[in-house]
């Protein structure tokens, strides 16, 4: 064996239980919860997944809120544990209003689990979480909430809210590791889960398993390996955080946004797919392309002119006539949104599309920008 030559992500001493408990106690004050906090060892996708499964079963009728991609994900697993699923639906260019969540509970009072995504960086939403939590509360549903996009880019207030069932990632705005995830469970959840003769258990979607054999034992021995190396790297992306105040993290995500926006509307061609300021997600703006113009060519354009940009088209449906600006984490920069506009500008210019104005958009966004941070 070579000397000196010890790769940096091997041979490092275990993780052990109490570290582990540690990192998920800061996860847990990063929610703002004083609920037990799991951390998944899996992408996001599997707490989302392990709440739905872990609470719902025959006979339960849950409200699907979609708002964007997830949500219609949701409803599929809502369906395979053999619940009876009431839809509200948001167009993806706004959010869903409490008003709209509550003439649902009170059309289906069987309602007993309400699922909802905080903001969603696919479709550039976010909603208002807060008055949603009140209105699910009062009627005595279990609320999830997916705030894969929320949290670190704008306030997450998790038991202030009433959310029972809490799912964070650390890829998008926490600037972290995308293979380890984490998700507050309240103690009515736990209680609605432990009566549930569906719940999984002994599996990787099992949340009664995290209960049994780490929570209830007082944390002190894990029941696996834990995914050492996405665990240090989460904490360090919560360490970060709190080292730069959450404060000042939020306010970088939403300056990116009213910049994005604010620039995009003083170029002209393209335009905010969200219309109202209030309801845009601070974590990515997407953006409508020109009439006639397929977004995909706009990326491409953008991209040429600068590589570096964090721009790309929607998946699926949308690709002809959305493009992401995905200004979330380390690219919640003034100078990252300023040269996506550039980017814009001169990929515009570069399909032939004369109407764009990019010294005036660089100079909207730069006092957004400013605006926001001075408060
Ligand atoms: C990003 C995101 C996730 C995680 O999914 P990925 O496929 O890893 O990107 C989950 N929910 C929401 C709302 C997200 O924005």
């Amino acid at each position: 064996m070579t000397a000196n030559t010890a790769p940096a992500l091997l041979d490092l001493a275990p993780l052990g239980a109490g570290h582990f408990a540690r990192i998920e106690d800061k996860v847990a004050a990063l929610m703002r919860t004083r609920e037990t906090v799991v951390a998944m060892q899996g992408e996001a996708l599997l707490p989302l997944e392990a709440c739905i499964r872990s609470a719902v079963r025959p006979g339960s009728t849950a409200l699907n809120i979609i708002t964007g991609p997830y949500g219609e994900t949701f409803g599929g697993w809502l369906r395979s544990c053999g619940a009876e699923v009431v839809t509200v639906a948001a167009p993806f260019s706004g959010a869903v209003t409490p008003g709209q969540v509550a003439e649902a509970l009170r059309a289906h009072p069987a309602i007993d689990f309400v699922s909802l995504v905080h903001a969603e960086a696919a479709t550039g939403n976010t909603n208002p979480v807060a008055e949603i939590g009140a209105v699910v509360r009062e009627h005595g549903a279990l609320l999830m909430l997916d705030a894969v996009a929320s949290v670190a880019a704008e306030p997450l207030l998790t038991d202030e809210w009433g959310v029972d069932l809490c799912v964070i990632g650390g890829q998008k705005a926490m600037a972290g590791p995308a293979g380890v995830s984490a998700v507050s469970v309240s103690a009515r959840a736990w209680e609605r889960i432990a009566a549930n003769e569906q719940a999984p258990r002994r599996s990787y979607l099992s949340l009664l398993d995290w209960k049994e054999r780490w929570i209830d034992g007082g944390r002190t021995a894990l029941p696996h390996a834990p995914a050492q190396l996405e665990m240090l790297a989460l904490e360090q992306a919560v360490d970060r955080i709190e080292a730069d105040g959450l404060d000042g993290v939020i306010a970088r995500h939403r300056a990116a946004s009213a910049a994005t926006r604010a620039g995009v509307r003083a170029l002209g061609a393209l335009a905010p797919y969200v219309i109202r300021d209030e309801d845009a997600a601070p974590a990515a703006t997407t953006l409508r392309a020109p009439d006639g113009i397929d977004a995909r060519d706009v990326v491409a354009a953008a991209l040429a002119a600068d590589a570096s940009v964090p721009v790309q088209a929607a998946a699926g449906a949308l690709a002809k006539e959305m493009i992401r600006v995905n200004h979330y984490g380390l690219d919640a920069d003034r100078e990252v949104v300023l040269a996506s506009l550039a980017a814009f500008g001169e990929g515009l210019r570069a399909l032939g599309v004369s109407a764009a104005d990019p010294a005036g958009a660089l100079r909207a966004a730069g006092e957004a920008w400013d605006a926001v941070i001075a408060g």
